[in-house]
């Protein structure tokens, strides 16, 4: 990502160690009041039961259209984990998170699109959104998944070698397309797009797709970054291999690097249908390999643009202190953490205070289309072994500190 110093800073402090446990730098951001209430949310969602009624309601009442239901998805959830229903409104979450020294990754939260009207419109939606970065510079990436650009069905048939009908081929060089138009304007805007990695049985026609902008597009600088899920056994691998390939290919790698969002699924799946399953063994074996990660792309930072996107603190601890220890600048462009907006406060705002490149994700979209985010951040809240959740602890200790 683009640095963004503002004029008016003054030379950096020279940095501490790290502390995440520090709640005071973690929610500066939030005044008293705003704290108690966030306070309140996490505890409602810390409670399994309401967490799985209020899903099933929501869904419900978005299918029913019932006119009541978006004031108290407003007033509850919405705006801990969304910067508003569209861009103009996402404006004063990006004003405080850049008070606060943190970038803002704009994410429309648009899913399961189908209709060519409906995937043009997403389309539309991601260049204004790279119009707004470009004139925005605490917003140096947008977010985009390929699957709000093509039916799932295409990228499944192609990933399974089947011989693509007329109307398929069509569709793909449609998607080729959007996909180039989109890339293409953030690479003359001087903006970057993430592009979202999804499930494994259709992400090899996404990986091609992205290798192929990133030669068209990464030559002088990085505007397109492919994601590599390192709760697959075969990530770490493909990383270093698209490295060398864009080296040999004379263009520079952009990389997000997750965990991975769909272990479940991929796990039923390949049991359901017998294959074996992509998944790593057990979380060990994925966290050694997001480390690896890590260490391979800090490394390589003057060849790979990166982002730790990650709510792991060992792993966002790892990049910080080998950036330190390799005595890179914490500002080079190509280093770079990221958290979900209303999501682990304590380590984005305790990292950027250290001077380093940390982003937001921040979705928005008219509420009932981001029903679905709003769902997986509240189950991800709650707790299942009846603690609190690590998010819930942190404020109450910061409540307690303030002795409000
Ligand atoms: C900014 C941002 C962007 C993201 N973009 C994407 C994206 O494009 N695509 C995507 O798929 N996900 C994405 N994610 C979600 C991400 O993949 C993780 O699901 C989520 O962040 C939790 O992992 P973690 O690194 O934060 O930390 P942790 O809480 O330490 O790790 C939890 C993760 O570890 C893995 N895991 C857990 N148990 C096991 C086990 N038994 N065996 C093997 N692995 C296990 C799973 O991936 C699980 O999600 C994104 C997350 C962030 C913060």
């Amino acid at each position: 990502m683009e640095p963004r110093i503002k004029e008016s800073d003054p030379e950096p402090e020279p940095r501490q160690k790290i502390d995440l446990t520090n709640t005071e730098i973690a929610f500066s951001h939030k005044s008293n009041s705003e704290l108690k209430s966030t306070a309140r949310l996490f505890k409602l969602m810390n409670r399994p039961w309401l967490v799985k009624l209020g899903s099933s309601l929501s869904l419900f009442a978005v299918k029913l259209r019932l006119p009541f239901f978006e004031s108290i998805v407003k007033s509850t959830v919405f705006y801990q984990f969304c910067g508003g229903e569209n861009l103009l409104d996402c404006q004063t979450a990006i004003d405080k998170l850049y008070k606060y020294d943190t970038l803002t990754i704009l994410d429309y939260g648009a899913e399961g699109k189908t209709s060519e009207e409906e995937i043009e419109g997403v389309v539309e939606e991601s260049i204004k959104a790279l119009e707004l970065a470009a004139s925005n510079n605490s917003v140096p990436v947008i977010s985009c998944k390929i699957t709000a650009f093509a039916d799932n069905d295409l990228l499944i048939n192609i990933q399974n070698g089947k011989v693509l009908s007329e109307s398929e081929k069509q569709a793909m060089n449609k998607l080729y397309e959007r996909l180039s138009s989109i890339c293409g304007r953030a690479s003359e805007l001087g903006v970057g797009v993430f592009i979202d990695a999804e499930e494994s049985w259709l992400q090899e026609p996404i990986d091609d797709l992205v290798v192929k902008m990133m030669e068209k597009y990464n030559k002088e600088r990085v505007a397109v970054y492919n994601t590599y899920q390192l709760y697959r056994h075969d990530k770490l691998e493909q990383l270093k291999k698209d490295h060398q390939a864009a080296i040999a290919g004379g263009y520079m790698l952009g990389a997000k690097l997750v965990r991975g969002a769909y272990m479940e699924k991929e796990r039923e799946r390949a049991q359901v249908m017998g294959y074996p399953s992509p998944i790593q063994q057990d979380k060990e074996a994925t966290d050694r390999d997001f480390n690896l990660a890590v260490e391979y792309v800090v490394q390589h930072y003057e060849s790979i643009a990166s982002c730790c996107a990650s709510h792991n603190a060992g792993s966002n601890l790892k990049q910080a202190e080998l950036i330190e220890k390799m005595g890179i600048d914490p500002r080079h462009p190509h280093l770079n953490f990221c958290q979900l907006y209303g999501m682990s406060d304590f380590i984005t705002y305790n990292i950027s205070s250290q001077g380093y490149n940390v982003a937001k994700y921040v979705p928005y979209g008219p509420v009932k289309e981001v029903i679905p985010y709003l769902i997986r951040r509240a189950q991800e809240n709650t707790s299942v072994t009846g603690e609190m959740s690590r998010e819930l602890n942190f404020i109450l200790k910061e409540i307690k500190r303030r002795g409000i």
